[in-house]
């Protein structure tokens, strides 16, 4: 039996172009992985009769029907009224939603306005589904055997609530369940022409395990992608690839799937009881930012000192005048004193030093925009590196924190 589904995102700012559709894009993936079919997608403003009408035309094609945004508690969020148009349901006042609304509120110590009382009205005989980080409650309405579902926007609502109730209501009421399983191995370290070169063979399989490449700034995914009937049967045609390509790869290897640069190298201080600080110029916080994202870093990460002005490197890191006066503060040398002075700072195994230009302005010819020098000190010894990176200042400061991180993580296997 095929299933369809159909996708209407709600916003006038999607049809401006101001944000990007990125529920459409994840909600898509979400219900192909599932096997269910997605024949249409749709973006309407939010004008009443507009989206009364697309409502109308997808219930006569596909059988789920999710809508994204419009639930906040304004008068221009009108998705629930329009639904409850569309299938001429009157609008009934849930106590219970309302009572969630509030002790949203009140967790927060913020009085609740009054305009949020709209969002507790729901058509008739809908499900409520409470949302555990906003106020708007996202709803199912069953229609005969069709489905609508409607999420809140952002998308920080929108994935929990689709993730922890809609694909469980959808796996039991339409009898779908997963049938594409995904692995993604995660490098760094290596550009995507050379991971290219490595892989070449795997990416070339035919047949029921297909292998893909995909690269971001600083990094490059493996995703090893099998169908399956069988859950157990297609984990195993998986696993083999991937530890084939692992063998393949090597130390760039740092993860998989949802593991970050950050989170695999504060696993790896965390299982050999090891500690780090930084001290940053040109990242401005970046590194300590990545490093501190990750729950538990408390355990590891000791210190960051920013570190920008020269008087601050010399005053806090004990970086020579004279030093950054010989050959600048963007060098080799000045880096390793960096990261020399916040090791005897912090009394931590490990320091990272970042000294870089950031740009657009402030290069020339001998220094230019994206000269970084990183460097790293433990007991033993102090490591440095030089790079010239691309792109725009956040590209930049993005790039040297991926490098730092990973010459971290190196250190550590
Ligand atoms: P709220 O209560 O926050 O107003 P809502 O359900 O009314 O929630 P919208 O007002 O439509 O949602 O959108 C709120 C925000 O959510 C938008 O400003 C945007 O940042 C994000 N958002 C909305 N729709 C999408 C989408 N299709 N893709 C990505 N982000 C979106
Ligand atoms: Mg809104």
């Amino acid at each position: 039996m095929m299933i369809t589904a159909e996708i209407i995102c709600v916003g006038s700012e999607i049809l401006l172009g101001h944000i990007i559709n990125t529920n459409a894009s994840y909600l898509s993936q979400k219900l192909a992985a599932e096997g269910i079919d997605i024949f249409h997608q749709s973006v309407v403003g939010d004008n009443p009769r507009r989206l009364f009408e697309a409502i109308h035309t997808a219930l006569r094609r596909s059988d789920i029907i999710i809508t994204s945004g419009g639930l906040g508690p304004t008068i221009d969020d009108i998705t629930i009224s329009a639904i409850a148009s569309s299938l001429s349901l009157p609008l009934v006042f849930d106590k219970k939603v309302l009572r969630s609304i509030e002790s949203h509120f009140k967790k927060r110590r913020i009085k609740m306005p009054s305009d949020n009382k709209r969002q507790a009205y729901m058509p008739e005989g809908a499900i409520a589904i409470l949302n555990p980080v906003g106020t708007a409650p996202a709803s199912i309405i069953q229609y005969g055997n069709k489905s609508i579902i409607a999420l809140p926007g952002p998308p920080r609502e929108l994935i929990p609530i689709f993730e922890g109730s809609v694909i469980p209501y959808l796996r039991k009421g339409y009898g779908v369940r997963s049938t594409i399983f995904t692995r993604t191995i995660r490098t760094t370290g290596a550009p995507e022409s050379a991971v290219n070169k490595k892989v070449r063979r795997f990416l070339e399989m035919k047949g029921d395990v297909t292998v893909g490449i995909y690269a971001s700034l600083g990094e490059v995914d493996i995703k090893i992608t099998a169908k399956a009937k069988n859950e157990k049967e297609t984990l195993g045609k998986i696993r083999k690839v991937e530890s084939r390509i692992v063998n393949v790869l090597g130390d760039i290897v740092y993860g998989f799937d949802d593991d970050t640069l950050e989170s695999a190298a504060g696993k790896l201080l965390l299982k050999k009881k090891l500690t780090i600080a930084a001290a940053e110029s040109c990242t401005g916080g970046f590194i300590a930012n990545r490093i501190t994202n990750i729950s538990g870093s408390l355990k590891y990460f000791k210190m960051g000192v920013i570190t920008y002005s020269n008087a601050s490197k010399a005053a806090e890191l004990g970086v020579p005048v004279d030093l950054i006066r010989k050959y600048g503060a963007v060098s080799g040398p000045v880096a390793i004193a960096m990261a020399k002075g916040m090791f005897a700072k912090a009394g931590t195994d490990f320091a990272l030093a970042v000294t870089g230009i950031a740009g657009p302005t402030g290069g020339t010819k001998a220094r230019p925009v994206g000269l970084v020098y990183i460097a790293l000190a433990d007991r033993r010894k102090t490591i440095c590196v030089e790079r010239r990176f691309l792109g725009s200042r956040a590209d930049i400061k993005l790039q040297a924190s991926t490098m730092a991180l990973d010459m971290l993580r190196k250190a550590l296997i």
